[in-house]
């Protein structure tokens, strides 16, 4: 079969890999109808992610028709359709049967590496390097879905690819986010970052009862799409966002603060991690800093949520002005599995029509371009979806 595949920094080719097997009588075959470029995909390109080997197939973000299962999958059959979560959960563990998905305990063959930086390790993932346990992704005309009678939900036929693709990822993010915010009606919530993540968390804001949503960014046509989902925005590059906010909510501040934009800082040990932490940090010392800023800014009592991901330390974090200000701070990888079959009621109720994050639309085939498209955010690429 056909796949997008990791040959190292800033390469990435169309290649003819083997047509993936059923290894587990738990697995299932998925025939790949549509997947998409994702944020965090952009780090694997940029050669940051550690333990990426030359080959390895690329996707976490995809859908399809379900081509064959194994004998303990009962609740699939062939042809049907359906969205794989990204995170990969077994369904019977600990944190499985919590509804913490993404922390299932039982699918990261290589959790040795995540034990020894962060102390325990995460469940494992689709296409995203063997650190979290070397599953090929889903940017292939097929995919081996492990544990498929957990996972893949699904779809109604009336809904197009687009509708319900981002179910795998980016829209439950965005919704983990705001849930996270514990919102209640009157709120107002800030969102740093008007990528796809943003967005879907101040659409899901809006749908959890916030009354104002406010979104800052840099980037102007970034800013006009947070307004297409009837956000205010703040022009970070124009305007200190702490006094913006402050006079936008009568001096008392935004009641949640969402990091949509994250810092990712890779490595597969401790020291490593502080030293691109710090290095970043240097590169940047004259940007804004979103989590430091949702810090300051939240009011009093408030809530900062982070579903913009973080790898290792950071420094000069403002515990004491958390402290002070009795915040609640809520995190993590996102539990895919609770949220799809709820949030795909929304999309089929009309609530929600994911498939405005799309900007560009492309071919397998034309892997290379789309990656280098979104990485230079040319044309204003912000979103990308491929067909094999
Ligand atoms: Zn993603
Ligand atoms: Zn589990």
């Amino acid at each position: 079969m056909r796949a997008v595949v990791w040959e190292g920094k800033n390469n990435v080719r169309v290649s003819q890999v083997p047509d993936p097997k059923i290894l587990n009588q738990r697995d299932a075959v998925v025939k790949v109808s549509l997947t998409a470029i994702c944020g965090s995909d952009l780090h694997l390109y940029n050669g940051y992610i550690p333990t990426m080997k030359s080959g390895d197939v690329l996707g976490h973000e995809f859908m399809g028709q379900v081509v064959e299962v194994g004998r303990e999958v009962k609740n699939l059959v062939k042809g049907d359709w359906v969205v794989v979560p990204f995170t990969i959960a077994c369904g019977r563990c600990f944190f499985c049967e919590r509804d913490l998905w993404s922390l299932c305990d039982n699918t990261n063959p290589n959790a040795w590496i995540a034990d020894t930086a962060y102390g325990y390790s995460g469940s494992g993932l689709f296409g995203y390097s063997h650190m979290y346990g070397g599953y090929p992704g889903g940017q292939a005309e097929y995919v081996r879905v492990p544990f498929a009678d957990v996972g893949p939900i699904k779809i109604y036929e009336d809904l197009r690819d687009d509708q319900v693709l981002f179910l795998s990822d980016i829209f439950p993010t965005g919704y983990m986010a705001a849930e996270n915010c514990n919102i209640q009606p009157g709120d107002t919530v800030a969102v740093w970052g008007c990528g796809p993540v943003g967005l879907f968390a101040m659409k899901s804001a809006l749908l959890l009862g916030a009354e104002r949503v406010i979104a800052i960014d840099r980037l102007p046509e970034r800013l006009l799409k947070a307004r297409e989902c009837c956000a205010e925005t703040i022009n970070c590059a124009e305007v200190n966002v702490r006094e913006a906010l402050k006079e936008m909510t009568g001096g008392r501040g935004a009641d949640a603060c969402i990091d949509a934009v994250g810092m990712e800082s890779h490595g597969s040990n401790v020291i490593h991690m502080y030293d691109r932490a710090k290095q970043a940090l240097m590169m940047e010392s004259d940007r804004p800093q979103p989590l430091r800023e949702a810090v300051l800014a939240c009011r009093k009592g408030g809530t900062v949520s982070i579903p913009g991901v973080y790898g290792g330390l950071i420094d000069k974090f403002p515990i004491g002005a958390a402290f002070a200000k009795g915040l609640t701070l809520k995190m993590g990888q996102t539990h895919v599995h609770k949220y799809m079959r709820p949030l795909l009621e929304k999309i089929r109720r009309g609530d929600i029509d994911p498939s405005f994050v799309v900007s560009h639309r492309f071919s397998l085939d034309d892997a290379p371009r789309a990656y280098r498209m979104f990485q230079d955010k040319e044309d204003e690429c912000t979103k990308v979806v491929m067909k094999p």
